[in-house]
């Protein structure tokens, strides 16, 4: 998997401190702008986070860019409905030179199985050329293709959701792929913007956790 962070906002943290500050103040937009230091946006942010005035943190937005994860892991990440995504078509894209597939390390582990499970995706793609070869369109051709098929994504969320979806796919009990995706993308924003992402996490970082099947473990990002 390659996750990469593509752009932000520039000061990321500064639009969202002004943003919080103006909602409080009489003074002009160039005013508030100009006023800045870092100890103060750390005391706005630190403010709005604890508070729950999460909308300021709508005003940043991060773009990554997501190669080599399943279809699998798609159907979960596109569930999160208040970001923005681009996906590699299946419909338009033919792939002639061989299909990319995932392999869960479980799998990889069991030596036998993981000889079925290749065998299983170098039938898939056989048939899969075949069809295509035969003129079938690459999007009727994908239906044979599995959960484990390969795919492209560009991903956009503000820090809000960013936050959210860090908060149930960073957690120890999140599907593994996912969850290595999402704490890749957690340790990319938070070098670039630590004020709006050290406490991000699971809620066990925060408040404590609210799984059912609590892991019971202190959480580590990427651990
Ligand atoms: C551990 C785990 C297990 C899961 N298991 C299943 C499963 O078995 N089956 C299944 O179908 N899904 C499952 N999901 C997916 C889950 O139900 C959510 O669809 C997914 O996590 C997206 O979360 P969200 O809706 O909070 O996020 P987003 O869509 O990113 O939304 C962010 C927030 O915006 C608000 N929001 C967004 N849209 C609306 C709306 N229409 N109305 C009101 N408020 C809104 C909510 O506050 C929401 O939390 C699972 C998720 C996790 C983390």
């Amino acid at each position: 998997m390659k996750v990469k962070l593509l752009k932000f906002t520039p000061e990321p943290e500064k639009i969202c401190a002004i943003a919080a500050r103006l909602c409080y103040s009489f003074a002009s937009i160039d005013e508030i702008s100009e006023k800045f230091t870092k100890e103060k946006i750390k005391e706005l942010l630190d403010k709005v986070i604890s508070s729950g005035h999460n909308s300021v943190l709508e005003h940043a937005s991060f773009t990554f860019g997501v190669e080599g994860v399943s279809r699998s892991l798609l159907a979960q990440l596109t569930r999160h409905r208040i970001a923005s995504f681009s996906v590699q078509s299946q419909r338009y894209v033919k792939f002639k030179n061989g299909v990319e597939f995932v392999v869960p390390e479980t799998i990889k582990r069991d030596k036998n199985l993981l000889e079925k499970y290749n065998n299983f995706l170098k039938n898939t793609e056989k048939l899969y050329k075949e069809f295509l070869d035969a003129d079938i369109p690459a999007e009727d051709a994908r239906y044979i293709l599995p959960n484990a098929s390969a795919t492209k994504i560009v991903i956009t969320m503000n820090a809000r959701e960013l936050r959210h979806f860090f908060s149930l796919r960073s957690c120890n009990r999140a599907q593994w792929e996912i969850r290595d995706m999402a704490c890749r993308m957690l340790s990319l924003v938070r070098r670039e913007a630590s004020l709006l992402f050290s406490d991000a996490g699971p809620d066990c970082v925060r408040e404590g956790c609210h799984e059912v099947f609590t892991c019971g473990k202190p959480w580590k990002n990427g651990k």
